[in-house]
């Protein structure tokens, strides 16, 4: 056991002594840490010979990447925005790809007053066509859509979940999000609840082929307010600990937490615990 379900930081961990990639995998391993998402969330900077270094840096310390595209997002946007939009997730699939990442990591509308079932078409039909895109360019990426932290945004556990009917498209389960949209979802058993969904949906390969995000969250009637460490938090994250591993999940969980990797390793910790 422990290969199955690796821990890892939302970018290059704070006690890395370079703030680039590379400095970063190599600080991910030092920590003893599986895994780290590449933040591409204020663009996609990054140009395809850094990709390809960063791609051999991960096969000699063997952790896995992924990839969070820019935050700048909305496919129920329209005109250039929507122009942009595609281009930011093509392009970070793209990159990504080089870097050897399997999943690109996606927020992907928000609803600015549309119909919910409309919006959800145009959000369908756009993925489709990104997705197609990918193919014929053999850019071998997963897009992850991620459940949000407020109400305003496309992305409650159920709407990640049915979009997957796009082929190439799976769930990136963001629990405190989750947790942020009702002040729900904050126990062992509405954990077991949420991974018993992906189940129900996805199978047990779901479950094999897991992204997750966790950190500590602040919020209020609208949802999300701003990310914090674990410790400043109401976040159960050992009763998520204890679902991980009942589970048996498989695939990356990325802290977002302000400490990142002091929350992965607790975390960690946590999750190895209840192994036993
Ligand atoms: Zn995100």
């Amino acid at each position: 056991m422990g290969r199955g379900l690796l821990f890892g930081t939302a970018g290059t961990p704070i006690s890395s002594k370079g703030n680039d990639s590379i400095s970063g995998i190599k600080r991910v391993k030092e920590l003893g840490l599986g895994c780290m998402e590449l933040e591409f969330v204020r663009g996609v900077k990054m140009g395809e010979e850094t990709a390809r270094a960063v791609r051999g840096i991960t096969k000699e310390l063997d952790i896995k990447l992924s990839v969070h595209a820019p935050y700048y997002i909305n496919l129920n946007g329209i005109g250039e925005s929507l122009v942009k939009s595609r281009e930011r997730i093509l392009n970070s699939a793209r990159i990504g790809n080089i870097c050897g990442a399997k999943s690109v990591v996606v927020h992907a509308a928000s609803y600015q007053n549309g119909n919910p079932a409309a919006v959800y078409e145009k959000i369908k039909n756009e993925l489709t066509g990104i997705c197609e895109q990918l193919k014929t360019e053999s850019v071998d990426v997963t897009l992850r859509i991620e459940t949000m932290g407020r109400k305003s945004q496309f992305g409650s556990l159920e709407e990640a979940l049915a979009i997957t009917e796009v082929d190439g498209v799976l769930p990136c389960i963001d629990f405190s999000h989750l947790h942020a949209r009702s002040g729900g979802n904050n126990s062992h058993d509405e954990f077991a609840a949420i991974l018993g969904k992906v189940e129900e949906k996805l199978g047990r390969k779901g479950l094999d082929n897991m992204h997750i995000h966790v950190s500590g969250i602040e919020y209020s009637e609208k949802g999300e307010k701003r990310h914090l460490e674990f410790e400043d938090s109401d976040f159960k994250y050992q009763e998520l600990a204890a679902a991980f591993s009942e589970f048996d999940i498989k695939g990356m969980v990325i802290s977002e937490s302000p400490n990142l990797e002091t929350d992965a390793m607790k975390l960690k910790k946590e999750y190895e615990l209840n192994l036993k």
